[in-house]
């Protein structure tokens, strides 16, 4: 298959030979589950069960709310203990709404909608719904309701299905052992997938450091001789995996700025999504774990562990015998995009792909020095952006300036970081400008509906005054007219008198 060469990236040592060689292992339920509300792009999950509740596994225990959100299900049998908010897997470490459950050691399935025995003889909307009521998410980090994505085919005009099995970020394996260890059901869910969003093909980006992964996923397809999924080995380079530089790798296209892949008549999904909602259509069962890749020098044990949503991290560490050594670095996700753990309390989430725990040699620190003007980050960025200029605007916090170069169009990827000679904290200086106009938008956004809302107050104000004042008038017109027409009474009896 024809690719098309892409700007800048890099190639970070990638780690990967410390977990993948592990085969999937089940982790043991934790004696408490933590389960937060808000696990996806979009409004968090609204409770529908109730402290002290006793809830099957499988069972809703939050619903999405509006159109961008997702449901939440219980991973096991047990029951509700607490309801309320609990440190966030989030870097500010910051409390959110959160369902704490206790297992009852049963692990009881509740009832399930009936499976889809035949995906491809049901209308797409059908199966979007079963998306949607199953809670699934973009489990490549992305975490954007997988149903949204499904009903794109209702706006854009697509051609043809991307199926993100890049899995670039160093590190990570748990999408590489997936497809080694479950490639019938991964094609299967891409089938699936591409029946459900119309379209006549599936390409799989697969990067060329995973032979097993693609050889079994090529077996597959050949064995079935199925003729609507593609298999493209694409190269080794982060960021491989953002879903535009994937497209245009594959398909040439460009996707503008702040614009959809679909809006170009792609769309892409991550392996691991595919697989859930395989198991959602086939079998009816919601997203309730994922595989997350536990690596990095500082661990005991390293490896790739199916993991019930809702489980605590720590609890993740010491099934892997925890550490050897103090860990540098505790994150969530890879080293490139991955989010400091606050705290091993915080649970693995829909979204969570990995867990590093690395030492001082894997994240070695380096003095910042200032910028020497080589232009490596301009080289590396994947976007065509200058990151030293964007650095310069916003340390002068000349925010507007430095959107004026793309700033929105960062992804945050970190590559030009990466290369910097000087060691310059490039991404924290974009993710602090993106957070600071984020935060100023809200801002603007309060202060407009504040003022939206006097504005209607005041009105309404003056209507009800208007409508009091005419009342007012009203009645006393009634009263001079009823004290006319008595007058006029009065004077018409007394003339019949005198007459
Ligand atoms: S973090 Fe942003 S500016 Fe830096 S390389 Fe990635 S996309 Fe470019
Ligand atoms: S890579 Fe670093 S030193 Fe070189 S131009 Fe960019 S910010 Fe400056």
């Amino acid at each position: 298959m024809k690719m098309f060469r892409i700007k800048g990236g890099i190639h970070p040592d990638e780690r990967k030979d410390l977990a993948a060689g592990k085969a999937i292992e089940t982790v043991p339920l934790p004696s408490l589950l933590r389960i937060p509300l808000q696990q996806h792009i979009g409004a968090p999950a609204v409770t529908v069960v109730e402290k002290g509740d006793e809830v099957k596994k499988g069972q809703v225990l939050a619903s999405a709310r509006g159109p961008v959100s997702a449901a939440i299900h219980a991973p096991t049998s047990g029951r509700i203990s607490a309801i309320g908010r609990f440190v966030a897997p989030h870097p500010s470490g910051l409390p959110g709404q959160t369902i704490t459950m206790r297992p009852d050691g049963k692990d009881e399935w509740g009832e399930l909608p009936a499976p889809i025995e035949d995906p491809f003889a049901v209308e797409p909307d059908v199966i979007a719904e079963r998306v949607a009521a199953s809670g699934i998410v973009g489990m490549g980090g992305a975490t954007f309701p997988s149903a949204v994505k499904l009903g794109l085919r209702n706006r854009n005009k697509l051609e043809t299905l991307v199926i993100n099995a890049a899995e670039c970020e160093p590190y990570l394996t748990c999408d590489d052992r997936m497809m080694r260890e479950r490639s019938e059901a991964v094609i299967d869910g891409i089938r699936i997938l591409r029946h459900a969003l119309g379209v006549e093909r599936a390409i799989i980006a697969i990067e060329g450091n995973k032979p097993e992964a693609l050889a079994a996923l090529k077996a597959v397809c050949s064995a079935n001789q199925f003729k609507d999924v593609l298999i493209a080995r694409v190269p080794t380079r982060y960021p491989m995996g953002s879903e535009k530089h994937l497209v245009q790798t594959l398909t040439g296209k460009e996707t503008p700025a702040r614009a959809l892949t679909a809006d170009i008549g792609v769309v892409v999904h991550n392996v691991a999504t595919c697989y859930a909602i395989r198991e959602a259509v086939r079998f009816g069962r919601p997203l309730i774990s994922r595989i997350v890749t536990v690596s990095g020098g500082a661990m005991k044990r390293t490896g790739n562990f199916e993991v019930p949503i809702g489980t605590p991290i720590s609890h993740l560490i010491d099934h892997c015998d925890g550490f050897n050594k103090e860990p540098d670095r505790l994150l969530l996700g890879g080293p490139m995009m991955g989010q400091p753990i606050a705290s091993t309390r915080t649970s693995i989430v829909k979204g969570s792909n990995g867990v590093l725990a690395l030492c001082p040699d894997e994240t070695p620190a380096r003095q910042t020095m200032p910028c020497i003007r080589c232009a490596s980050c301009v080289s590396a960025c994947p976007c065509g952006l200058t990151p030293f200029e964007m650095a310069g605007h916003i340390r002068k916090e000349e925010l507007d300036a430095a959107v004026k170069i793309g700033l929105l169009d960062c992804i945050a990827c970190g590559s030009c970081a990466w290369v910097c000679p000087a060691s310059i904290p490039l991404v924290q200086y974009f993710n602090y400008a993106k957070g600071k106009l984020t935060a100023q938008q809200r801002a603007k956004h309060k202060q407009e509906e504040t003022k939206r809302l006097t504005q209607f107050r005041e009105e309404r104000m003056e209507r009800q005054k208007r409508a009091k004042q005419e009342a007012m008038a009203r009645m006393k017109a009634e009263r001079e007219a009823k004290k006319k027409a008595e007058a006029e009474k009065k004077r018409a009896k007394q003339e019949t008198i005198g007459a």
